[in-house]
């Protein structure tokens, strides 16, 4: 215990243990009321064909539209989502919306599309996952090939038996699985084969650095051979300009995400995208957004 300010500006004697603990329990209780008060939301960016801009599915990620402090971004409040233990428990909300939401849009005569969902640490070690994901597909009536998992090397490698037995009843499922955020991690390019993934996501800090650096731009186009050698789909995010776009068609990248198509929007400005059958049927919708 140390000697630490009082509300009233006096220093008082009071255990620095309980003053954590009491941040932490505010926290919590915070978290837990957006959970009650359903202050949490999902925003959807559009994942496209690179060589056509064919939208090919959206990405479900996580925002927190707080009453004080407006719309807070996950980077802020996963982590502590995760140490209040309450991340599988927002996890299974955002697979239950984005199938609901997925479901929806078909239902509103949308052309079935891909909806992505990005699944934590804490998620893969819930004993019920399987059965997580199944019963969201069920209760949404969305056909599993619709639902895209994205996970992290990270992830995998932290439980990785256990973890790769998890992936393999995933795809059971019939659902796809992605490896997020690929090339920040810390296995090497040959692990891949050990993962039942169906498509990797290059990593948007290679996408941003690759038309200046030499060594990103090599990492992107061995990345990109060696997935073509393994036969799994490849997207790259954070593809925010033509150039990026140019150097990825040229290595045959089946996708991109990024500002340069969209940034990620709310659910009704995604769905008036979605309706916006120019996107859908533009010789070359890529050229359209970026000279907007
Ligand atoms: P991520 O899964 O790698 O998602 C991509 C992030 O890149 C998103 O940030 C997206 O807004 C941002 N982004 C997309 N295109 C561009 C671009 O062109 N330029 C730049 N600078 N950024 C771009 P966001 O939404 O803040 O999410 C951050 C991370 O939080 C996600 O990274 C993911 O790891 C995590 N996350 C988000 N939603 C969820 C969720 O529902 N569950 C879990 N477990 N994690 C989530
Ligand atoms: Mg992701
Ligand atoms: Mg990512
Ligand atoms: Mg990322």
């Amino acid at each position: 215990s140390r000697l630490s300010d009082d509300d009233s500006g006096f220093r008082v004697y009071s255990p620095e243990l309980d003053r954590d603990l009491e941040r932490h329990v505010e926290m919590e209780a915070e978290l837990y009321r957006a959970l009650e008060r359903d202050e949490f939301e999902l925003y959807y960016q559009p994942q496209v064909n690179a060589r056509t801009g064919v939208l090919a599915g959206v990405e479900a990620l996580l925002r927190w539209r707080h009453p004080q402090r407006g719309l807070i971004s996950p980077g802020e409040f996963i982590p502590l989502l995760e140490e209040c233990g309450l991340m599988p428990r927002v996890g299974t909300w955002v697979l239950r919306t984005a199938c609901l939401q997925a479901s929806e849009w078909q239902r509103q005569g949308l052309p079935p599309l891909r909806v992505a969902v990005n699944l934590s640490a804490q998620q893969f070690r819930m004993s019920n996952l399987v059965e997580c994901v199944q019963q969201a597909l069920d209760d949404a009536g969305l056909a599993a090939e619709h639902l895209e998992l994205e996970l992290t090397e990270s992830l995998i490698l932290e439980n990785a038996e256990q973890t790769i037995q998890a992936m393999h009843q995933l795809k059971k499922l019939g659902v796809s699985l992605s490896l997020d955020d690929f090339g920040t991690g810390y296995s090497s390019l040959s692990y891949l084969r050990r993962y039942p993934v169906d498509r990797i996501k290059i990593d948007q800090s290679f996408v941003r650095d690759m038309t200046e650096h030499r060594s990103s731009a090599a990492l992107v186009r061995s990345i990109l051979a060696m997935a073509h050698n393994l036969g799994l789909g490849t997207i790259a995010e954070g593809v925010e300009n033509d150039t990026q776009l140019g150097y990825l068609r040229k290595l045959d990248c089946q996708e991109i995400q990024g500002f340069l198509f969209s940034r990620p929007l709310p659910v009704e400005e995604i769905t008036q995208l979605l309706r916006d059958v120019r996107r859908w049927a533009s010789p070359d919708p890529l050229e359209a957004a970026s000279s907007t």
